[in-house]
């Protein structure tokens, strides 16, 4: 039995771990130029204290689950059983000591959901929403974007971008990808319909060459676009620097990253515009964070990163925008998938949000009560 949110002074002894193996079909396929998803997992982190509290994190694990909840119960569990929550930072330290080489992949993911459950185990002891506890900008509500408009067929463009306008949203994003002369068409295209009052940004998910992306970036920075998002691999830095000498759209990118060291280069000679961190990937809460503070000396912008994630994800990512002084507008996916929808008693951000912002939680931690039904439920098999 969960205690009440009752301020708890002293030592909170973390005693288990759990990680559960989740997996959804999505209401209809997500479509980018990476491929056709319709089926995606999570890992949903329990931790239980000896004070009664719970915290959930959210690991991104959207292929092999079980893979992940093997890595936390055997290499990171048995660092966090006795260990005190409330030292997030000592604890972070000694799970990415749990392997060897350079930090990334399926260890930060991991290390990211159990990050999140810690924040969310510290601000109920504390009586206060994580927003609070980051000390940070306070704001109650914030600028969202409707993603996506799918790279699907003309017909079918025009109803997902007709659907999110209804909806209210002031900006959209939406999926490109080849060939570059369609990419160019739907740019125009859709600029034409939304005419100047709608904001439209794109992401490619690597689709383009360098060639490739200065032509779509041209395209873009004619018809307005306020941003270009992962237009090329990640991996290829010195490719997004000589796109930023030769195009004039903003520059997006991020999601694919681990840790600040990944996010370093490309913000600190300011190629990018904005990163987008993904809470769930790139460490949790206390290294997003880290990223965004970095960005904002730079003068780059923070844009949360959501996907195809779960309600624990999304809501640690609202927490995030309101506190971090370089926040631009967040990510609010629009198919109301069962780890949205069904997982929490916070109903998703797509429908909580209005004219295009979104209310922060108030509650203490991430202010959201989990439904353990439905994670048995959507349990993987
Ligand atoms: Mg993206």
């Amino acid at each position: 039995m969960e205690a009440a949110n009752a301020i708890v002074p002293g030592m909170i002894r973390i005693v288990d771990v759990i990680a559960h193996p989740l997996t959804q079909t999505l209401p209809r396929p997500t479509v980018t130029s990476w491929g056709v998803y319709s089926q995606v997992s999570i890992v949903l982190v329990e931790i239980r204290t000896d004070v009664g509290l719970v915290g959930v994190g959210e690991t991104l694990a959207r292929f092999s689950p079980k893979a992940y909840v093997e890595l936390i119960e055997t290499s990171l569990k048995p660092r966090l059983v006795g260990q005190d929550a409330r030292n997030i930072g000592a604890l972070w330290h000694s799970m990415r000591r749990s392997l060897s080489g350079r930090a990334g992949g399926m260890l930060v993911e991991a290390i990211a959901g159990v990050d999140i459950a810690l924040w969310d185990i510290v601000g109920k002891a504390a009586g206060q929403p994580v927003a609070k506890l980051l000390g940070g900008m306070g704001r109650d509500i914030i600028d969202v974007y409707a993603a996506a408009v799918n790279w699907v067929g003309d017909d079918e463009a025009d109803r997902e971008l007709e659907r999110y306008i209804d909806e209210g949203f002031q900006r959209i994003k939406v999926k490109i990808s080849n060939p570059v002369r369609e990419a160019c068409v739907r740019i125009e295209r859709l600029r034409k319909q939304v005419g100047d009052n709608i904001e439209l940004c794109v992401d490619a998910n690597w689709a383009y060459n360098l060639d490739e992306a200065v032509e779509v970036g041209h395209a873009l920075y004619a018809n307005g676009y306020f941003w270009f998002e992962e237009p090329l691999a990640p991996e290829n830095e010195q490719g997004y620097e000589e796109l930023r000498q030769r195009c004039n759209v903003p520059l997006a990118a991020g999601e694919s990253n681990f840790t600040t060291h990944q996010a370093q280069r490309l913000i600190s000679n300011r190629t990018l515009s904005v990163v987008q961190p993904d809470v769930a990937r790139a460490g949790g809460i206390s290294e997003t964070r880290r990223i965004a503070e970095y960005a904002a000396i730079h003068e780059v912008s923070y844009a949360p990163h959501i996907g195809m994630s779960g309600i624990i994800c999304e809501t640690a990512s609202v927490h995030l925008a309101s506190a971090l002084p370089n926040f631009r507008v967040m990510e609010c996916e629009c198919d109301l998938s069962p780890f949205k929808r069904e997982l929490a008693d916070l109903p998703p951000g797509c429908l909580r949000q209005k004219d295009g912002t979104l209310d922060v939680p108030g509650k203490p931690g991430l202010g959201i009560e989990i439904d353990w039904n439905a994670v048995r439920r959507l349990r993987a098999q």
